[in-house]
């Protein structure tokens, strides 16, 4: 989502290199400098909020991003503000609590957590980011490298792969969390199956001892999960693992074929009820995951009346408003679409990504972001199975393949790919070279592309 080198700042420690921006590694792009701040479990209050939309006006032109970790990044930094821009979000407490640990902080929750499932997995989830956050060895870990810690919760993000995940077996007080390493919790028969289960009690000290069997087994160059199981069979990791802890993995057919009930689709955007009485999440989308300061204000301002100051941000670069009062929850989605924002899945602006594209990044053959506008105008009354726009074949917007993905080729032209079963990359290529206008003819009858 970014191009080239990073500018970074002067605090201390050193920000070591990477092409991630970070808090305090403001990353180079063609509209200015990109700072990302990893929210805790996606959560902010209203204070907070305030705080990064002010910043953002002071530092830089007001425009934020929601990421699909469910995070927020400052675009268009000015040259020179970085510093300043690092310290007063450091200031407002948005920083971890050792400045090393910030490009660590990648535990990807449930927006829901703690909101519709019997078992609350907040706690856990508190301790596995104080786990990663106060282990220096951990803080060497590639900025990509990240955990799930799904707990079951009918609002999940079960696409995008994670170097170790963590889901739970039941909807119960005591839940089993099964787990596995360099994907996703298995939802179909054919999916990987999950390495094997331990309890609610041991899953810090197994991610502890994860992550250190990961940094012992790691060569140079190794810096995800998925490079260690090139080189060692799941077996062999297992019983590596096994023999390092105190208790024993739950194992066997219980564990083997163990499938994860599917999310409910949409379910990040309009109202539904909690497990808590009488209350409801909200929830609504950033049009293509951009938003300026002033909604950001005007979002703090709504969740002090409606949420009790909660902001939660989402993997699909949406947010939600928890513990809304039932009663309130109307008046609180309809703010929501005045702000702009998208609130149903019916709006064609719901299943589009792009990334920045040529307006915001020097790699970026066609301008994404405007395209995917055009597109969704030109969608409306037949919104697509989902679509990702790519300015070039990065991929920075979607961390899984999307349905259907228009790669640009120039300005302008794309070729086309829709997702296939054991196809690579973004899957049976379908058209190539199109115009805009072509290409959405395609997906509006997406029955009709003929293969390329
Ligand atoms: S995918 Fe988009 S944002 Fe990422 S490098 Fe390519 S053009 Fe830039």
């Amino acid at each position: 989502m970014h191009d080239s080198s990073a500018r970074s700042t002067h605090s201390a420690p050193a920000v070591r290199p990477s092409a991630c921006p970070g808090l305090l590694r403001i990353v180079a792009s063609r509209d200015g400098g990109i700072c990302r701040i990893k929210l805790p479990c996606g959560q902010l209050d209203a204070h907070a909020a305030r705080a990064i939309a002010r910043a953002a006006e002071r530092h830089a032109d007001g425009v934020l991003e929601a990421t699909n970790r469910a995070n927020l990044q400052i675009r268009g930094v000015q040259a020179g503000a970085e510093n300043a821009l690092s310290h007063e979000l450091l200031a407002a407490g948005l920083g971890p609590r050792e400045l090393a640990a910030d490009d660590v902080r990648n535990l990807l929750v449930s927006p829901a957590l703690g909101l519709d499932t019997a078992f609350d997995a907040s706690p856990l989830a508190r301790q596995l980011l104080d786990l990663l956050e106060r282990t220096p060895r951990f803080h060497g870990l590639s900025p990509k490298f990240g955990v799930q810690l799904d707990g079951g919760e009918s609002l999940a993000m079960l696409e995008h792969p994670n170097d170790i995940w963590l889901s739970a077996m039941s909807n119960d007080a005591a839940p089993l969390f099964a787990f596995g390493l360099a994907g996703c919790p298995p939802q179909n028969e054919t999916d990987c199956p999950a390495l094997a289960a331990v309890t609610a009690e041991q899953v810090p000290l197994l991610v502890e001892t994860l992550l250190h069997l990961f940094l012992d087994l790691a060569s140079d160059g190794q810096t995800r999960m998925r490079h260690l199981r090139e080189m060692h069979s799941d077996e062999v990791l297992q019983e590596r693992l096994q023999q390092r802890l105190p208790f024993p993995l739950h194992l066997g057919p219980r564990v083997e074929n163990w499938r994860r009930p599917s999310p409910t689709a949409f379910a990040h955007l309009g109202i539904h009820p909690q497990r808590q009485p009488e209350r409801s999440l909200v929830g609504a989308g950033f049009a293509l995951g951009r938003l300026d300061s002033t909604t950001l204000l005007a979002l703090a301002d709504l969740a002090e009346r409606f949420s009790g100051g909660q902001l939660r941000l989402t993997p699909w670069q949406s947010l939600i408003l928890p513990d809304v009062a039932q009663a309130d929850a109307a008046v609180v989605l309809a703010a929501l679409a005045n702000l702009g924002l998208v609130i149903d899945a019916a709006q064609a602006l719901s299943r589009i990504v792009a990334c920045s594209g040529s307006s915001g990044c020097a790699r970026g053959l066609a301008d994404t972001k405007a395209d995917a506008l055009r597109l969704a105008e030109r969608l409306r009354h037949a919104p697509p199975a989902g679509v990702h726009l790519c300015g070039c074949p990065r991929s920075c917007a979607a961390a899984h393949v999307a349905p259907y993905t228009l790669l640009a080729v120039a300005d302008g032209r794309y070729d086309l790919f829709r997702r296939a079963d054991g196809v690579a990359g973004f899957g049976q290529p379908l058209a190539r070279n199109l115009s805009l206008d072509a290409a959405s003819d395609l997906l509006a009858a997406p029955g009709a592309p003929t293969d390329a």
